[in-house]
């Protein structure tokens, strides 16, 4: 049997960390013969909650768990930690300012990155969640000493996720059959679902784009909030499968002929700002990524890509001072 690896999950007591530890708790993300510590990590209030999702996963008896550390003391949580999933984030209050809600967060993943460097493995392997993602993860991977920075990435593939929905629905086949799609930018509604280069069942796929301005990326866009609508509660169990997905995909690879969407850090590819931590179409093998080259980019996606870069340069001036 293969020797255990840990997995930290902050915010571990909320909506998403209930719908995504039982999943990796059965070996849904690492595979069905590689066993799991599980760190569940968050803040003291939540502690007895947390207490009862302990409870419930030694319920659950499985096969995988080889041990559970469930704490609010981030420098035993992330203890030699090889994947973290940080979910933990403060949420928007009312009459809240993105402005604000970026410095709230700024100070948690501040915090996070220190006890990160500090105490994990040097293999970790990192994807924020918590929102606003790509900003949160820029501020994380700031605290990072001596792991590589390219292992501190931000989800939009959910974002990515949703669109092959839309398009599988449209053109009537499976989402399987969807390949070659990708975001870019930030997680936010500037996001760009670029379609240019779709496929569907190995054939180039397209649709007209008056379908794509007015309701494709809409949709995507505000698919979050519709489900808040319809559910009166967040969209946490596809937001907890797309985490899963965003690492099962780095550990094991995208399919030939295919790519996927991670936020991750820029190296300056299609003219957007070095460092900045940016959704790029990827391809991934043996657990490093690279970002797909060479796409034309059309005016119409040009400009929606500089809004989106605008957006996450604004970001990053705005929490500035926690860079330094
Ligand atoms: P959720 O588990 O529903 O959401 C957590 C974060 O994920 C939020 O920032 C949320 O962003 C984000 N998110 C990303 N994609 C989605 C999506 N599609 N749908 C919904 N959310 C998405 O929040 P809860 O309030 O239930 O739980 C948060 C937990 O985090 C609490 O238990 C809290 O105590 C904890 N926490 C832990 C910290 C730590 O461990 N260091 C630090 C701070 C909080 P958005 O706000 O935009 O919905």
């Amino acid at each position: 049997q293969k020797p255990p690896v840990r997995v930290a999950i902050t915010g571990a007591a909320g909506q998403i960390g209930y719908s995504l530890i039982f999943r990796v708790a059965s070996g849904e993300m690492l595979g069905p013969d590689q066993p799991v510590i599980l760190h569940l990590i968050d803040l003291p209030f939540a502690m007895a909650a947390l207490n009862g999702v302990v409870m419930e996963i030694q319920d659950c008896a499985f096969p995988l768990v080889q041990g559970i550390v469930a704490t609010d003391n981030q420098a035993v949580g992330f203890k030699d930690v090889n994947y973290a999933l940080l979910v933990g984030a403060k949420p928007r209050g009312p009459g809240m300012e993105r402005g604000d809600l970026l410095k709230e967060n700024g100070k948690i993943f501040t915090e996070t990155g220190k006890f990160i460097n500090d105490n994990a493995s040097r293999d970790i392997k990192v994807v924020v969640v918590g929102n606003p993602c790509n900003t949160n993860c820029l501020i994380l991977a700031n605290q990072i000493k001596d792991i590589p920075k390219e292992n501190f990435t931000a989800m939009t593939r959910l974002d990515h996720n949703r669109a092959q929905y839309q398009l599988a629905d449209k053109l009537g086949v499976h989402t399987s059959d969807i390949r070659k799609i990708a975001i870019f930018g930030n997680h936010s509604p500037t996001m760009v679902p670029y379609i240019d280069q779709m496929t569907a069942k190995n054939h180039k796929a397209t649709v007209d784009q008056q379908w794509v301005t007015q309701t494709f990326i809409p949709t995507v866009q505000q698919r979050g909030a519709e489900i808040i609508k319809a559910r009166k509660l967040s969209s946490a169990a596809s937001a907890g499968n797309a985490a899963m997905n965003h690492i099962t995909t780095w550990v094991n690879g995208t399919v030939e002929g295919d790519y996927t969407s991670m936020a991750i850090p820029s190296d300056g590819s299609y003219g957007v700002p070095k460092g900045l931590i940016f959704s790029f179409p990827v391809t991934v093998k043996n657990g490093k990524y690279s970002v797909v080259q060479g796409l034309p980019i059309s005016p119409f996606y040009q400009g929606l890509l500089d809004k989106t870069i605008k957006e996450l340069v604004d970001e990053r001036n705005a929490i500035d001072h926690l860079l330094k």
